[in-house]
């Protein structure tokens, strides 16, 4: 949201016109974002969506490598006629125009680098500010994780002097949760987190019956998985929630334990060393068992 709302608004006001697609609607903390109100979501909208890209010129493909990454809406990205990749996953597929940087913390770093390279520092308004602040906050933890680097904050700096707010973009993002979340985090934390002290590992899983008891909502499980990383001495956190037709699986590792490895050799996934993802089709339990076999190589 942060990279894709950012460039709208920096194209704008180049003199651009500007759609931004969504494969579906994000969580409900990040619909305040400047410009939110104008995107498009493909899995509610489908004809505007193909309209938008019947009417494109060039399609920016902002935080994901590989079209199959948003699944119902590849074939239409598909017809698409120049396609320019700015994203910072591993081993992206091959696009007209790349920037691919598997170091940035965030895309919405390299937007920037892109735009400042381009000459067009002047269009940074501070609604895109906003936006591109947000999508570094978000994706480096709040400036935590390890691909966190002087440059991250000497361009969150730049955004702070266009016009971002961080303790207002904080908030925004952070103090968005619902009752019925928080009881979610808390039955989580209390009935569903399982401790491996001798593989380093912790795992939440969240059934279907857990998600309706607290009247699940899009977003409601996000960063759940980081509390298993934040207990002593455990480097790798996995999350396993249960959806209706799959397991969505999500790894966060501390050092050099290859999450994305995990994920794509086991879970039909990718993503970063330390944050990475992909599903299962088995049912719930299953998914887990098959997660702790294969993970003792890993630990090495
Ligand atoms: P999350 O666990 O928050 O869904 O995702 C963590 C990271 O892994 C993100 O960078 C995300 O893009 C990536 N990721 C999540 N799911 C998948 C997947 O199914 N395939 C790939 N290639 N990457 C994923």
């Amino acid at each position: 949201m942060g990279s894709s709302l950012g460039l709208m608004h920096v194209l704008q006001a180049a003199g651009h016109s500007v759609q931004v697609l969504l494969p579906n609607a994000p969580a409900s903390f990040l619909h305040w974002m400047p410009g939110y109100a104008h995107a498009k979501a493909h899995d509610t909208d489908p004809a505007g969506a193909a309209a938008a890209i019947a009417n494109c010129e060039v399609l920016f493909c902002l935080d994901f490598n590989r079209l199959d990454r948003v699944e119902k809406m590849e074939e239409l990205l598909k017809s698409a006629p120049i396609k320019v990749l700015i994203d910072h996953h591993r081993e992206p597929d091959t696009f007209d125009i790349m920037f691919s940087d598997i170091t940035a913390c965030a895309t919405c770093q390299m937007v920037v680098d892109v735009v400042e390279g381009m000459g067009w520092a002047g269009h940074i308004s501070s609604d895109a500010a906003t936006c591109l602040y947000t999508g570094i906050m978000t994706d480096s933890g709040s400036f935590r994780f390890g691909s966190t680097t002087p440059h991250t904050h000497r361009v969150a700096a730049g955004l702070m002097e266009r016009g971002a707010v961080p303790d207002i973009i904080h908030s925004a993002v952070l103090d968005d949760n619902s009752v019925d979340r928080l009881r979610l985090l808390g039955f989580a934390l209390a009935e569903r987190l399982v401790v491996y002290p001798e593989m380093e590992t912790a795992i939440i899983t969240l059934s279907i019956a857990d998600q309706k008891r607290f009247n699940f909502a899009p977003g409601d499980a996000e960063g759940l998985v980081n509390y298993g990383l934040s207990i002593r001495g455990i480097r790798l956190a996995a999350f396993f929630m249960e959806r209706s037709d799959r397991v969505k699986v999500s790894l966060r590792s501390k050092g050099n334990l290859p999450a994305d490895r995990i994920c794509a050799e086991h879970f039909k996934g990718g993503g970063h060393r330390n944050a990475a993802g992909g599903h299962a089709f088995d049912p719930l339990q299953q998914v887990v068992d098959r997660f702790l076999f294969v993970l003792p190589p890993y630990l090495k």
